[in-house]
């Protein structure tokens, strides 16, 4: 057989067709039993009354809490078990995370970096640049933060336009990702501009997660457009199940993605072609760019990576959707200890290039 017919065969058994799926299903904890427990437990036995005082104090700890909020032009939704935390205190975090990264907010230190080309930094953006750096080099500037002076020609946040080439060449010259440097507290730009938007949702997701464990909590879901976050298992010993829509319905699952890992966190991102473009002409253009052209190239529909923190995965997703069917050598074993499936569009078809231990609920994912 020769190579190609090998590499076909091998790519025909990656890429499952199966019926579509109407039956959604959660992408949330179902809840626990635990004030269930205590009532039986009451039927059963007396109960003690020091007992009694210390689950009034503290809250029952398998009690599922939930609690959404509007940031970062999205819904951030959390479940956590145990305790209601102090959820004006968590929304206050969530805001004060966000602006840090968002170069619109002139008092940012990112809008303060591209205004001024250099900046002493909060050790927690510091940190987040840094980490910027690092997953462009290993994307191969798939992923690029210094994408700004080509985003802003796209104006996709205005409803978008098609930059004229002269303008978009300019601006690409100043896209590249080594024109930042981070060293400890301080960043320096050489004539260049950031753009997070395509880590901001994780970095701020990642912030958020160490807010809830210094506060106590293990067992929680956060998630923030498409970027998921679990910590820990539920407490009946599960995973968590996050429903991935499909590119072309925004009704039907693609998948359902079974994750987490006792005592670990574990985080899920998808990009999508759906989640703002523009018409012209019967073409559509997604927000999605690529550093090397300056255009939304990219044969990809919808990008979902999973990895150890919700940047990575956030940045993974963006590369991906970036390199889109050329991503297969990145996402398996590119990038060590990712899964992730790539839906790109074959034609006509859609099709579905997934990692070798993509966690798919009963092996499935709906491609049509
Ligand atoms: P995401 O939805 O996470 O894939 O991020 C998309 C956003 O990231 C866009 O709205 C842009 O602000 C920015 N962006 C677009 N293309 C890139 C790219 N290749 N690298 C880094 N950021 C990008
Ligand atoms: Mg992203």
């Amino acid at each position: 057989m020769t190579a190609t017919r090998r590499a076909q065969r091998g790519r025909r058994r990656r890429v499952l067709l199966i019926a579509r799926v109407r039956a959604a299903a959660l992408a949330l904890p179902a809840r626990t039993g635990c004030g269930d427990r205590l009532r039986s437990r009451w039927l059963r036995a007396p109960l003690v009354a020091a007992v009694l005082a210390m689950a009034v104090l503290n809250g029952c700890s398998d009690s599922l809490r939930q609690h959404e909020f509007a940031a970062m032009s999205t819904v951030v939704r959390v479940s956590v078990y145990g305790r209601n935390p102090d959820w004006q205190a968590f929304e206050s975090a969530a805001h004060a995370y966000a602006s840090r990264y968002d170069h619109r907010d002139p008092a940012s230190p990112v809008a303060r970096l591209n205004r001024d080309g250099a900046a002493d930094l909060d050790p927690l953006t510091a940190a987040t640049l840094s980490r910027a750096v690092q997953l462009a080099e290993a994307t191969g500037g798939a992923f690029d933060p210094t994408v700004l002076p080509v985003t802003r020609l796209w104006d996709f946040d205005g409803g978008g336009t098609l930059p004229e080439p002269a303008a978009l060449r300019a601006a690409l010259d100043r896209v590249d990702y080594r024109r930042l440097q981070v060293t400890g507290a301080s960043a320096v730009l050489h004539d260049a501009e950031l753009d997070l938007g395509a880590i901001g949702k994780g970095a701020v997701v990642d912030h958020l997660a160490d807010w809830l464990a210094d506060r106590g909590y293990r067992r929680f879901l956060l998630e923030a457009g498409g970027d998921v976050l679990v910590s820990d298992l539920k407490p009946d010993g599960t995973q968590w199940r996050i429903w991935i829509r499909h590119p072309r319905s925004a009704d039907a699952p693609l998948t359902i993605a079974a994750i987490g890992a006792a005592g670990q966190r574990v985080a899920l991102a998808t990009s999508g072609d759906y989640e703002r473009f523009m018409e012209r002409d019967g073409v559509r253009y997604h927000h999605i760019l690529n550093p090397a052209t300056g255009h939304p190239d990219s044969d990809a529909a919808s990008v979902s990576v999973i990895a150890g923190s919700a940047i990575e995965a956030d940045a993974l997703a963006t590369a991906l959707f970036v390199l889109g069917s050329g991503g297969e050598e990145l996402l398996r074993g590119g990038y060590p200890g990712i899964e992730g499936v790539i839906m790109y569009r074959a034609g006509e078809e859609l099709a579905a290039l997934t990692s070798e231990q993509f966690p798919a609920l009963h092996g499935r994912v709906n491609v049509n």
